[in-house]
């Protein structure tokens, strides 16, 4: 039978088992934290429910405008409501430990073999595991699937105490609602816990070394968001460079580079993962590791050494649970001899979950304006939608990236509530290559959100 041993129980780990153990293999997870990983137990699954609560609160803040108010206040119904943040943190404990426990029974139903450990490779067909007690167990593998995550960065000048300087991981642990919170760094993670934050009625701050917010998403999606935090009270520090983060009693203070100080009750670092690839044995089984000690991988997932794979955030291609999966299932396909379709960037769909939420596919804008590939582009915003019009949204658009002659979709971004649901028509068109004209031609409900997209699609035809 054939050996298939994972190191690490995420995404890139668990999902590979499944797809291995399906196709008839024996497999052995080895893991440290849990099964789900970081994903399940500090990353996606706790920051996507906390924000489940922040979106509730600001769908309470429009509510005065569609004619719902509280009994005791005038206007703005969301300001003299109070999150109870105790409870919020407890609700998105449970709820990340319940899912890694289903996790765990459906790899058990599979019959893998679950290891609680720490593995390393010794060459590479064979993995020890540490065990919790010291002792260690060899198991010796026809394959190896590397699948250790990342951990978020830190700065010796910037160093977590997990009560008032807090990594994303640790924010969960607080039990008061933070006075003032300042959260440092402007990417994907930093912008998601500043709009969370501030939809609990939280005074935000959000320090950002670049230009703007989101410097790797759309430009105009980017404006759209800046705006929008602004709006509802945010302040955003941009060109601004932390230096130090210091704790004095109950006073935190960010340092930036210009000399400036913030002041704070809290502060979030998002400031980047590292991946978790040291002390692993790569080296002397053969797997060469890329700049960032990230392994490199091909397109279906395969390292230096004969044999070893690696999947997800410890190859730092594209750092999400979804892309995690996709590598790993890759992996095991590869591996076992079944149908494979090589790893393809340009299909993944990929959501910042602010408010309002940002979705892409695809080619973006910045290739186009930048010459990488010749496309028309369009966009569309939400506010003539008669949906968003009953529901009081105004901020957000769609926007199309069309190949010219063909009229192949190529990319999109939705920028609005749910953005997240609605790519989901532009996803299929950029990964089944379908028209303009196609994605026009299909009916959407009348009123909804996904008649822009059609309308976007309708904007692009040339007779
Ligand atoms: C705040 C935040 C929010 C995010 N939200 C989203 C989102 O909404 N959608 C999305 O697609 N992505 C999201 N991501 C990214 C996503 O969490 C990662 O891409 C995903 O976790 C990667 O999965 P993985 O399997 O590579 O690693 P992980 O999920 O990190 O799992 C790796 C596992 O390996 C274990 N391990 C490490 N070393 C060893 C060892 N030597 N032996 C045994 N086990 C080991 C770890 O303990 C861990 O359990 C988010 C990330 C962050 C930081």
């Amino acid at each position: 039978m054939n050996r298939v041993v994972i190191v690490g129980g995420g995404p890139g780990g668990y999902e590979s088992a499944l797809v291995a153990a399906q196709a008839g293999a024996e497999v052995t997870v080895v893991d440290t934290d849990g099964l789900g990983g970081s994903a399940v137990l500090t990353d996606c699954v706790p920051s996507k429910t906390l924000i489940a609560t922040s979106e509730l609160m600001i769908e309470l803040s429009g509510s005065s405008e569609l004619g719902v108010n509280f009994q005791d206040t005038e206007g703005d119904a969301a300001t003299s409501i109070r999150v109870d943040l105790s409870r919020v943190n407890q609700r998105v404990k449970q709820l990340a430990t319940d899912q890694s426990a289903d996790i765990l029974r459906r790899l058990e139903r599979e019959d893998v073999r679950i290891v609680r450990g720490r593995g390393r490779l010794e060459g590479p067909q064979r993995v020890v595991a540490t065990l919790d007690d010291g002792s260690e167990e060899r198991f010796d593998a026809d394959a190896v699937l590397i699948a250790t995550g990342a951990a978020p960065r830190t700065l010796p000048s910037a160093v977590p105490d997990g009560e008032r300087i807090l990594t994303w991981e640790q924010v969960y642990d607080i039990t008061e609602v933070p006075e003032k919170l300042v959260v440092v760094g402007s990417g994907v993670t930093g912008a998601e816990f500043a709009s969370a934050y501030l939809s609990l009625g939280i005074d935000v701050t959000l320090v950002s070394s670049r230009d703007r917010v989101l410097p790797g998403e759309d430009a105009d999606a980017a404006g759209v968001l800046e705006e929008v935090l602004k709006r509802r009270g945010m302040k955003v520090l941009s060109r601004s460079r932390m230096e130090s983060v210091t704790r004095s009693g109950d006073v935190v203070t960010v340092r930036l580079t210009d000399g400036t100080e913030v002041e704070a009750s809290h502060c979030i670092l998002a400031l980047g993962s590292v991946p978790n690839t040291s002390d692993l044995g790569l080296d002397e089984a053969g797997v060469r590791l890329k700049d960032g000690g990230f392994v490199g991988v091909d397109r279906v997932s395969r390292t230096t050494a004969r044999g070893v794979y690696a999947a997800g955030d410890c190859t730092g291609v594209l750092m999400l649970a979804s892309v995690a999966a996709m590598q790993g299932r890759i992996a095991m396909q590869h591996h076992l001899g079944d149908a494979v379709l090589p790893l393809d960037l340009k299909k993944v769909s990929s959501n910042v979950f602010t408010s309002p939420e940002i979705a892409t596919v695809g080619w973006t804008q910045q290739a186009v304006d930048a010459g990488e590939i010749q496309a028309e582009v369009v966009m569309l915003p939400l506010s003539g939608n008669p949906r968003a019009k009953m529901q009081g949204v105004r901020d957000g658009f769609v926007k199309l990236v069309c190949r010219p002659g063909t009229g192949i979709i190529v990319g999109g971004v939705v920028v609005g509530p749910r953005a997240s649901e609605l790519i989901h028509p532009v996803a299929v068109a950029v990964g089944e290559s379908l028209t303009a004209d196609q994605l026009a031609g299909v009916f959407t409900v009348y009123p909804s959100m996904t008649g822009s997209i059609a309308e976007a699609a309708r904007r692009l035809h040339r007779v």
